[in-house]
């Protein structure tokens, strides 16, 4: 077996074969060519992979390559904070790349250490502030959420709560605080949700888990228990077990809120527990953050949300990253995510777009951010713009407009009723409806010609453009065709 603290290179022929360019996820398993001797009965246990996690900069050394004064800093910070990499997840880097993906969201990087803006804090959300109890933060009117524990698999270097996880020693709780959260939320009858979160509860001994689902199945104001955990990605070895599955599905109220935040991360493994979670009744939901050079462009992220609807995870939020202490170099501008989000609605289907939010300092909550929909409004109508480019006026209510068209040019003439829409020139989707209204001459053999049977229209193309407009005697509306501006 690899003993982590022996210098050892790593033979370029060892380097697994397969690339490590994003595949369709779930692509293939991967296992560093260190652990290739290890049985797979050994590399399934969560057990095994929780012993041999890569847990020291020491270890980290021997596997990757550091520049003399990254290893330097590193070394600096690991007196405050922890690292552990189950095997699993670390055969998922790249070895070759020091800017990979999976690698920064594990490895400690020098920039943990800086604060450059001054604006990262230690507890950036102020959840401690809105704790009416210790572990317990209570901020929105019907959920809570609870801190079980300071454990995690594997420890994400941009965690928002550092200060309880990556920080040694950051946060101790007692038995005597989760008697006392279970009691705050009996007590408050306005709590429908609560969130079990940690550090990550499928740390927790089966005990304790068992106690805190069965405290809260019992309480009949609380609908719904989400788990929060990032063991399916970083440790699905963990839910091989069938006892925490079994226990997870007894508490019959369990969603499960997991943590995907790149395709690579979607193996045959995770999606093995994914199914797992699934078929026991357990809806998934997935949070990722927005991380610089992890997922900030639109290609990863399309390729991430795809993946996750392929194993039936629900993409639900994309944080912006926040304002942790160590965190900032993850951080991307707000640009960055509604650039992405431009990219996503109308391009993907709807059930594989999250919502992309900032939690806000202060303890105001998430706040949803998304590219402009709505261009301008008036008494009887709005002008909203689609995914397209293409310019509509809508008309919401049921009511006699109260002012008469007036000739106007550009959006003011949707708000003025002369026209009801605005159309982007070579608009593809009017392209195909042209093609699919062109009349159809069978071929001699009588195979049916291209678009037949399609439900789009028989309209001739021109009657099409004029049916977008409300004055069919204006001309029509393409963009930079001076004549549709008139
Ligand atoms: S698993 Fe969650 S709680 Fe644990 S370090 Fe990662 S983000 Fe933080």
């Amino acid at each position: 077996m690899f003993e982590p603290d022996e210098p050892r290179s790593l033979p370029a022929s060892a380097m697994l074969g397969s690339g490590y360019e994003d595949d369709e996820p779930p692509s293939i398993s991967r296992r560093h060519p260190i652990w290739q001797a290890v049985p797979q009965e050994q590399w399934d246990d969560w057990r095994w992979q929780t012993q041999n996690a890569i847990r020291s900069v020491r270890q980290l050394r021997h596997l990757l390559s550091f520049r003399p004064e990254e290893l330097e800093a590193i070394g600096q910070l690991e007196r405050d904070y922890k690292v552990a990499i189950p095997p699993y997840y670390f055969s998922l880097i790249d070895p070759h790349n020091p800017a990979d993906p999976i690698r920064l969201q594990s490895v400690p990087s020098p920039q943990e250490g800086e604060n450059p803006s001054g604006y990262e804090l230690e507890d950036p959300l102020e959840e401690d502030k809105d704790s009416p109890v210790p572990g317990l933060t209570h901020r929105y009117p019907d959920r809570v959420l609870m801190i079980t524990t300071p454990n995690c698999s594997m420890y994400c270097r941009y965690c928002t709560r550092k200060r309880a996880t990556l920080t040694r020693g950051g946060w101790e709780g007692s038995s005597g605080d989760d008697e006392r959260m279970i009691d705050y939320i009996r007590r408050t009858e306005a709590i429908r949700d609560v969130v079990i979160s940690g550090g990550d509860p499928l740390t927790l001994p089966l005990g304790k888990l068992r106690f805190y689902l069965d405290q809260l199945k019992a309480i009949d104001h609380v609908d719904v228990i989400r788990v929060g955990t990032r063991v399916p990605v970083t440790l699905p070895q963990r839910l091989y077990d069938n006892e925490l599955v079994d226990l997870l599905a007894s508490a019959e109220k369990v969603y499960i809120q997991t943590h995907f935040n790149h395709p690579r991360e979607i193996t045959p493994e995770s999606a093995r527990v994914c199914r797992t979670l699934l078929r026991n009744g357990m809806m998934i939901n997935n949070h990722s953050v927005l991380l610089k050079g992890v997922n900030d462009n639109l290609e990863t992220m399309r390729n991430l949300l795809r993946g996750l609807l392929r194993i039936k995870v629900r993409p639900y939020y994309l944080f912006h990253c926040d304002p942790v202490i160590g965190a900032g170099h993850f951080r991307t501008s707000v640009w960055t995510g509604l650039e992405i989000m431009e990219g996503l609605r109308g391009h993907m289907s709807g059930i594989g777009i999250p919502t992309y939010v900032v939690d806000s300092p202060h303890g105001g909550g998430k706040i949803p951010l998304m590219p402009n929909y709505l261009v301008s409004m008036s008494n009887d109508s709005v002008v909203l713009r689609n995914y397209e480019g293409l310019l509509i006026r809508y008309q919401a209510e049921d009511k006699p407009a109260t002012t008469e068209p007036t000739m106007t040019r550009g959006v003011s003439s949707l708000l003025q009723g002369s026209r009801s829409a605005l159309i982007p020139e070579g608009l593809e989707r009017l392209a195909r409806r042209r093609r699919n209204a062109e009349p159809c001459v069978p071929p001699p053999e009588d195979a049916p010609c291209a678009g037949a049977g399609e439900p789009t229209s028989a309209e001739p193309a021109d009657t099409l453009k004029l049916s977008l407009t409300v004055l069919p005697s204006l001309p029509d509306t393409a963009y930079h065709n001076e004549s549709a501006t008139r």
